[in-house]
């Protein structure tokens, strides 16, 4: 495995537009690690003008790409995933190192990021159109599937790979060009995977990164370029209603994967070591600073007593340190932002007369360390149970029976995902198709899949990433009459 100090003179720093470029003046920003609070490296900080030569780029290979034949792109598209994998160390580091998450998550992440590019390597030749007789008799109906052009990805900090290929992957598989603009808490990472598709054959101009501090002022100019063609982001609800609003001028096609506020149901028929192992999944994973988190954990009454003590046991064996530490299993948060909402949200419910079970406090000294964190009796009026938490805290509230269970799953404005942990097979299918979710995992508390649709309802978005599904959202669909 590299050492920290080689793989962080060796990852590209400046943008990438067909191959690395200084931002304009030289201009630079520091990136941060969150388990010291030291800058690890400056990065290019892009101006407005930078992000329009990205856009130039973009355009001048769109055609040329289109025109590829699909089984290239897959070809390269799978090359990509080859080199991802071999370069897993390097990736899982780096993404400790600029967003703190332990080493195995990050691994987890490059596995699951890299399977993107597999995924999409095999849809990148089963775009498929239509050609049937009209109704009438008096014609034919040809319909063509054609890629949309350029986009442009903005993405989180929380997933750093991933978060890009699920975007990356069926945007170049559907021949589209693309421009990411990642997180400023976490740019390394997609500046290393612009280097590697460069490396797998990726034409200049297919795929730029621009990294940037000023992500209002540097994506606006291409969102009201007309040749821009497709937005799609993932990030908090928030920014999404901006985007869609700056969107709506050029009525330009976005996606959003927006917040969640993901509920964790536990019947009283559930195995629930099962459901306490679920639990810890949809909870800690990442430090709880997922979209699909659980957000939320409802138990039926009669089981609750025994599931939190359960829970908070299993909660208590998680190591809070920095994410290189071998031993760590919960790194810290990624600034001090975010250690401050955790720790007024939690404030909020112990003050409104929630117990805490376990953590609860920040440790304090350098870094943004918040540890594991279980809360029983949550008043309904807790902030927590509303807003999305984005850490390792989890709310514990009971509820009677399965209709009062699925009302409070359902009360809130987000909806991606949402959990339930039952043994009865009716229950199971009649609570799944009555939450207000995009996804549902039954017995399960990790969904994801590069091959199933991801995304959600209300206020958590629309459009899907991965599956089938994924590539339909950079391709437009064209009808051709026949006599
Ligand atoms: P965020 O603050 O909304 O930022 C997301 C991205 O948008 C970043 O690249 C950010 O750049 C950029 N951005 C911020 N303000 C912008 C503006 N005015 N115009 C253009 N771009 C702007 O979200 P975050 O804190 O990074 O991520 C956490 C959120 O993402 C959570 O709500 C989580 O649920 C959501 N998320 C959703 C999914 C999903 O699939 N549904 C997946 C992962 C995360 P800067 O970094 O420079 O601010």
């Amino acid at each position: 495995m590299v050492s920290e100090p080689e793989l962080l003179a060796s990852v590209p720093t400046q943008l990438w537009i067909g191959g690395p470029v200084a931002a304009t003046g030289g201009a630079t920003f520091p990136v941060e690690n969150p388990a010291t609070g030291e800058t690890l490296i400056e990065v290019a900080d892009a101006s407005p003008e930078d992000a329009m030569r990205a856009l130039d780029a973009a355009v001048a290979a769109q055609d040329d790409w289109a025109a590829t034949p699909a089984r290239q792109r897959g070809e390269i598209l799978r090359a990509v995933y080859e080199r991802i994998i071999e370069r897993t160390e390097d990736f899982a580091l780096l993404m400790t190192l600029e967003m703190g998450k332990a080493l195995p998550e990050s691994r987890n992440e490059v596995r699951y990021g890299a399977e993107f590019f597999r995924w999409f390597s095999e849809e990148a030749v089963r775009i498929h159109g239509r050609y049937q007789t009209a109704p009438t008799g008096t014609g034919r109906i040809m319909v063509h599937k054609q890629p949309v052009g350029p986009c442009l990805a903005i993405t989180p900090w929380n997933f750093p790979l991933a978060m890009g290929t699920r975007k990356i992957g069926p945007a170049l598989a559907a021949g589209c060009t693309m421009i990411v603009k990642p997180a400023s808490a976490t740019p390394l990472t997609m500046l290393l995977l612009a280097r590697l598709c460069s490396e797998a054959g990726l034409p200049d101009g297919v795929l730029s990164v621009i990294t940037g501090r000023r992500s209002g002022a540097i994506t606006a100019p291409l969102i009201n370029d007309p040749r821009l063609r497709k937005l799609t982001f993932t990030g908090s609800t928030e920014v999404g209603k901006k985007l869609v609003e700056s969107s709506a001028h050029g009525l330009l096609r976005t996606s959003m994967e927006l917040g969640g506020n993901a509920p964790f149901v536990v019947f009283d028929d559930a195995d629930l070591d099962a459901a306490v192992a679920g639990a810890m999944l949809a909870k800690f994973r990442n430090g709880g600073e997922a979209c699909t988190a659980a957000n939320r954990i409802h138990v039926q009454n009669s089981v609750l007593a025994e599931f939190t003590d359960k829970f908070v046991a299993a909660a208590q064996g998680l190591e809070l340190g920095p994410g290189a530490d071998p031993k760590t299993t919960l790194g810290p948060l990624v600034d001090d932002q975010q250690l401050e909402t955790v720790s007024e949200l939690v404030e909020d419910a112990v003050a409104k007369g929630a117990q805490v079970r376990t953590g609860g406090k920040a440790p304090g000294g350098p870094g943004y360390f918040y540890p594991a964190t279980v809360l029983s009796d949550v008043p309904a009026d807790s902030r927590i149970l509303r807003e999305e938490v984005f850490g390792p805290v989890a709310p514990i509230v009971g509820f009677d029976t399965e209709e009062q269970g699925l009302a409070a799953a359902n009360d809130t404005q987000y909806g991606l995902v949402a959990y339930i942990y039952t043994q009865n097979l009716d229950r199971a299918l009649r609570v799944a198709e009555g939450l207000e979710s995009g996804m549902v995992g039954i017995n399960r508390g990790v969904i994801s899949d590069p091959a199933a649709p991801f995304g959600g309802v209300k206020e958590s978005g629309f459009g899907r990433e991965g599956g089938t599904e994924g590539i339909e959202e950079y391709l437009s669909t064209k009808y051709i009459a026949l006599p």
